[in-house]
């Protein structure tokens, strides 16, 4: 049944607006946005209020498979370092996930990121001993809840060579699975780990089938000086080199325009302004990088900054507001629009990898609807968007969500799963993937 959405504060970042008036919802995309538009015979009308309504936000860089770490036993000796973060926390979870496990991850992740008004989630996954389908496991859950993803698998040598190919092979299976659907609804990148965990021969695989899909490579790169100083130790050469060699970031390719970078926390400036440049998006995820002490990226040196959660949720109204703290913390020099500019960014490269427009309000966009409770108590012009969404609005006044045209939150029930009953089961498949995580 369409939708009508009337009274409503129709607030839109891409550019920024804000607009009285009600937004018209037919099928599955935006069929009129306006002061006059008025609802058709047999549409359901909403009131809203003349709170505010936004477009779906979209998580630019997650990691799903941490969605049940929730108060995890902690290892014996606490990790001194970001490496030792990697090996005594996440790859010890991350091994004990088998599909079950997986399929819940995509569920609670989502129904996490859906209370927040995020209907769109960039994901990393990683599950070694669980590779095969494990895409399909995960988007199960997510497609249960009702929310669009862009998925890949993490590609590395970590867990031998024959883990290298296995994670190959999972990403190809779901590429050539998603250019079948071509839906919409889930797309694919080549996912990569991290050129320090990677060989010469598996980053270059990884641009090969970037390339014979029209894909891109979601990688991490310079997270942590771990990363460069590795490259160095273990391959014979620096890791933008490696970068460069392996044809992820060389222009010549083609593959890094469709490309994510993650974090890009330790570049140099030439390198950071020369390699965001040339992708689709450099990933900024201010509170993963302040909660592993790895740093602050050159986000003023940046172009195509796009801000993801690394795995601490989907709140992106939360990862908004500690964008701009950390910026200032930072003495960054950035401007509040750059934090909505990240916002945007998240969306643009969603939308051109999944064929839809995501993060628009106009006629034929997709209709991915965040109604909240939040009516400004003060003015509220395309010129103050950003004070509005640094220093009142949250996640908190999250209402209602429709996905692709259908309700998904409704008075901040999800009306696609049973949510109680989905968590308290999470809670023995949680019990279990913990039990088989290895001792440290
Ligand atoms: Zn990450």
């Amino acid at each position: 049944m369409p939708i009508t959405l009337e009274n409503a504060t129709l607030l839109s970042l891409d550019p920024p607006g804000v607009m009285s008036g009600a937004l018209r919802i037919e099928n599955d995309s935006v069929s009129a946005i306006g002061p006059m538009v008025k609802p058709s015979p047999g549409d359901e009308v909403v009131d809203c209020g003349g709170a505010v309504v936004l477009p779906g936000l979209v998580n630019g860089h997650t990691h799903l498979y941490s969605a049940l770490a929730t108060g995890m036993p902690p290892p014996s000796g606490a990790p001194k370092n970001f490496h030792e973060i990697l090996e005594l926390i996440w790859w010890r979870l991350d091994r004990a996930h088998d599909a079950e496990s997986i399929e819940l991850c995509g569920l609670i992740g989502a129904l996490d990121a859906v209370h927040c008004g995020t209907t769109t989630l960039i994901d990393h996954h990683a599950s070694p001993n669980s590779i095969e389908n494990s895409l399909d496991n995960l988007e199960r859950g997510i497609a249960a809840v009702g929310l669009r993803a862009v998925l890949c698998y993490e590609t590395t040598d970590r867990n031998g060579a024959a883990g290298a190919l296995a994670g190959l092979k999972e990403n190809r299976r779901y590429l050539e699975r998603c250019a079948q659907r071509n839906d919409g609804r889930f797309a694919a990148l080549v996912g990569a780990h991290a050129a320090f965990t990677m060989s010469n021969e598996t980053l270059s695989a990884c641009t090969r089938l970037a390339a014979e899909y029209h894909s891109g490579v979601h990688i991490h790169v310079a997270e942590d000086p771990c990363d460069d100083r590795l490259c160095r130790e273990k391959y014979g050469a620096p890791l933008v080199e490696r970068l460069t060699r392996s044809g992820i970031v060389d222009e010549s390719v083609g593959v890094a325009a469709r490309s994510i970078l993650a974090h890009c926390t330790h570049l140099s400036q030439a390198d950071a302004k020369r390699l965001s440049r040339m992708v689709a998006a450099v990933a900024h995820n201010p509170r993963s990088n302040m909660n592993n002490q790895v740093g602050y990226a050159p986000t003023n040196h940046l172009s195509g900054v796009q801000l993801g959660t690394d795995g601490i949720g989907s709140d992106m109204f939360a990862e908004a507001r500690a964008a701009w703290f950390k910026s200032r913390d930072a003495c960054a020099g950035l401007a509040p629009t750059d934090i909505v500019e990240m916002l945007v960014r998240s969306a643009r490269t969603a939308s051109r990898l999944l064929g839809k427009e995501l993060g628009q309000f106009a006629p034929g966009a997709a209709a991915d609807v965040v109604v909240t409770d939040y009516i400004p108590a003060t003015p509220l012009t395309p010129d103050n968007i950003v004070g509005h969404l640094i220093f009142a609005l949250a996640s908190h006044h999250v209402r209602h969500v429709i996905v692709a045209g259908q309700w998904t939150l409704r008075d901040r029930q999800v009306l696609t799963v049973a949510e109680n009953e989905t968590r308290r089961r999470a809670v023995d498949v949680t019990r279990a993937l913990w039990s088989r995580m290895p001792r440290a």
